[in-house]
Parts: structure tokens; sequence; C-alpha cells
């Protein structure tokens, strides 16, 4: 194919996979780290190894509601004599006694000399003699001490982020404190002469910023520090400023607006003096252009103006960038096969981010149709949307019934 027609080889067009890469190989990990307590641990990153210092189950314990006995006191048709109970919290702290069984509760502990639970619904009781039914192996029904690890096992590692099971295995094995990475901070602000905050009136013209609000609702869900810096005019000196002050305080700066074509030059006047930033064309639809970069300290990421764009890019793009400041592993976003439920037009040369809404027939099977309109303004796209139908770069017009990849949207979208 000659590179005229060769809609990949548009000149400086990246395939975001190729381009992810080149922006992490910039990025470091942040190292300062604080002492959190354990219920200020959550979405928080782990900066140690935690080891347990008990064993877990700490103690043997009864799975069941029922009675404890020693296997080989059992005989078929035998009764057993009901000597004592332990209950949760509350053990037995008599002696074993041999042909005798103790009533127990799930959670209590296995009275020494007993090894053995079976439960209630097989157990017929007669003032105090008990007669167990199909009774299997040894320690049945019993959660022996260590079983699910010992003291000593390395349980969380560092680096590892914190969230709902992690914040209970911490409790389990007795953290109350522990050493986490320092939040990230992200400064944000929007760029536009035509931009309005919500609660003032449209002239003819001006639009209201929503970038801020969508970018502050993903980074909130991201679990970073946000520091919300508003809406900054197209004016070169109004912007310096804006971009000085966000780099002094933020160890990631975000705009949205500034970065196509026509506008960019002059983003990118004040940022090749302020700091050093490349231009991207990136080969994703939307959200084509992107600027990356430092400025000072911070990492700096300028998200193209369009809603569904900055947000996709945020999705596509940025999410990585947060993972690596982190020292957090990048997880290939889950895709799954769907029936497509209507024709799609595509050019080939960029993937495409197609807004889609995922279901499944009552056999199961999942079908996808888009949200109707695709352009990269309409941001009720994504409001409508479950998940993103993803094209590849080369894929051209898709007909109905084409199998075709869907993402559905993690937790930072949903
Ligand atoms: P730009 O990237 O600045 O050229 O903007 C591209 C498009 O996105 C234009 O239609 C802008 O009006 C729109 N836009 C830019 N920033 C925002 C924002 N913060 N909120 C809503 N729309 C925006
Ligand atoms: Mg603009």
């Amino acid at each position: 194919m000659s590179s005229r027609h060769d809609p990949c080889s548009q000149p400086g067009l990246l395939h975001p996979d190729a381009a992810i890469p080149l922006l992490l190989e910039q990025v470091n990990a942040i190292t300062a780290t604080e002492v959190v307590l354990l219920p200020q641990a959550l979405g928080r990153v782990l900066a140690e190894d935690l080891v347990s210092a008990i064993d877990l189950p700490p103690f043997a314990n009864s799975a069941m509601d029922g009675f404890a006995f020693r296997h080989q006191d059992w005989q078929a048709g035998q009764a057993l004599t009901l000597i004592g109970q332990s209950f949760a919290g509350h053990p037995y702290l008599g002696d074993y006694q041999p042909g005798t069984c103790i009533r127990i509760m799930t959670g209590a502990p296995v009275p020494a000399g007993y090894d053995s639970v079976q439960m209630q619904e097989l157990a017929q009781v007669n003032g105090d003699q008990v007669l167990l039914e199909a009774v299997k192996e040894l320690g049945e029904n019993v959660r022996q001490r260590g079983e699910e690890l010992s003291q000593g096992t390395k349980v969380l590692h560092k680096g590892c982020h914190i969230g709902p099971a992690e914040m209970g295995v911490l409790a389990t094995i007795g953290i109350a404190q522990l050493k986490v990475l320092r939040r990230l901070n992200v400064a944000f602000f929007s760029t536009g002469d035509e931009l309005m905050p919500v609660g003032s009136e449209l002239g003819h013209g001006q639009i209201y910023d929503s970038n801020r609000y969508s970018l502050q609702g993903l980074l909130s869900r991201a679990g970073v520090d946000v520091i919300d810096l508003g809406v900054i005019k197209d004016d070169p000196e109004a912007i310096r400023e804006a971009f000085i002050n966000a780099a002094s305080k933020a160890d990631l700066v975000l705009t949205s607006g500034g970065v196509s074509v026509g506008e960019a030059d002059y983003t990118k006047q004040i940022l090749d003096e302020e700091g050093q930033i490349t231009f991207w064309k990136l080969a994703i639809k939307p959200g084509k252009p992107f600027a990356f970069g430092h400025i000072a300290k911070a990492i700096f990421c300028g998200l193209p103006g369009n809603p569904v764009s900055s947000m996709v890019t945020f999705y596509k793009i940025v999410v990585p960038i947060l993972n690596k400041l982190q020292g957090l592993p990048q997880t290939p976003p889950v895709r799954i096969k769907a029936t497509l439920q209507q024709a799609i037009r595509k050019q080939a040369g960029r993937v495409e981010y197609q807004r889609g809404i995922l279901s499944t027939s009552a056999d199961g099977v999942a079908k996808v149709a888009t949200t109707g309109s695709q352009g990269s303004g309409m941001l009720t796209s994504m409001t409508l949307a479950n998940c993103f139908i993803v094209l590849e770069q080369m894929q051209g017009d898709t007909p109905a019934g084409s199998e075709v990849l869907v993402e559905p949207f993690n937790y930072l979208l949903d």
C-alpha cells in the first residue's frame, strides 16, 4: 500500500498503544509516604509489605452450628453425652472427656481434645444424649488454626491498592495503622474565553464550562487530591501564570482546551518557555490532540477541549500516568465480544471509542448498540453509555450483526 493511501501513515499520528509507553517513560513514581490509621487507608497505595503477626484463623473454630466431638469416639447409632458449650467469644474451658460432645456455634473455638463438628441438622438431641448422623472424615466442619495463612506470611505487598477487601484483610491481621504513599495532588483548569461558570447567565457565543466537573469526577474517583483552579481566559499571561501556579502545587497539571490546531501554537509558545512539552496527535477518536510534558517538577497533560474527547483522553491516557505516578500496575481494560445491533460508519485511521449500551439477551449473549450521534462535543453520549465500542485503527464501516469488542466502563466512569 502506498503511504498516500495509508490512513495510518498520517505524519505524527500515533496509536495509543505506542504512545502510552513513550509517555510513561517520562513519569516517575512518587516515593513520599505517610502513616495513616486504618479507617483512612481506603483508596491509598500501601508503601510497605505487610506480614501477619498471627495465624489465620488464630484458633481452630467451627464452620457450623452443631456439636464438637472427637472423631474416634463416634460410632454409628451411639449417642454422645453433652457436657458443655462453646459459643463465639465464649469458649468451653473444661477438659475433654471420652464419649462426650460440646454444643458449638459458628466461629466458636473447638475445645482442646475435640477435633470434628457435626452440623445440628444431623444431630438428634434427647436430654443430654446426642446422636450424630452421617459423620464423615476427621476434622469435618473445623476451620483449622493457620489454614488460611500462618504467622510471618506476607499478606499484602508494597504497591498494592487498598480497596474494601484489603481494608478487611488489614483488620483481620490486626493492623491499626500503616504506611501508604502520600496522596497525589492534581491541579486542573479549563481554558477558553467562551467558558462561563455555572450559576451565571450565558451571553451569545458562550457555553458553560463542563470539563472541570467531569474531570473533577474522574479525579475524585481516582482517589487523588484535586486543586481546582477554575477557568483561565485565552490570554497568554493569564495562562502562563496559571501554569506556573499549578505546577508549584501539584504532581500533575491537567488542563482542557487549547491544544487543538490553531490554539496549540499559542499554548505551545508559553509551554516551551516554561517547560518541556510535546504536542501529540493520537490515533484515537475522540481525542486526537494531546499535550504532554513537564512544567517545573510537575507532569503536564493538556487534554482536548471537546467534552467527550477530554473524558476519553483522561480514561485512556491520564489513568496510566496516574497509575505510574503511584507505582500501581497497569491493568489492561477488560474487553468482551458483543454483537453489534446497528451498522456503524467509520473511516480507517484512528482507534474509535464509540459510546455504547451493552446488554445481554436472555441466553446470556452480549449485544451492544451505539448511543446514537457520536460527536465529540456531545457529552450526553457518555451519560447514556455503559461501555466503549472499540473499533480498531484499520477498521472501516462495520455492519449490523458484526462481532465487536466492547470495554465496559469501570468505576471511574460509571
Ligand atoms: P479547544 O480544544 O479549546 O479548541 O476546544 C474545543 C471545543 O471544546 C470547543 O467547542 C470548546 O468550546 C469546547 N470546550 C473547551 N473547553 C471546554 C470546557 N471546559 N467545557 C465545555 N466545552 C469546552
Ligand atoms: Mg479553546
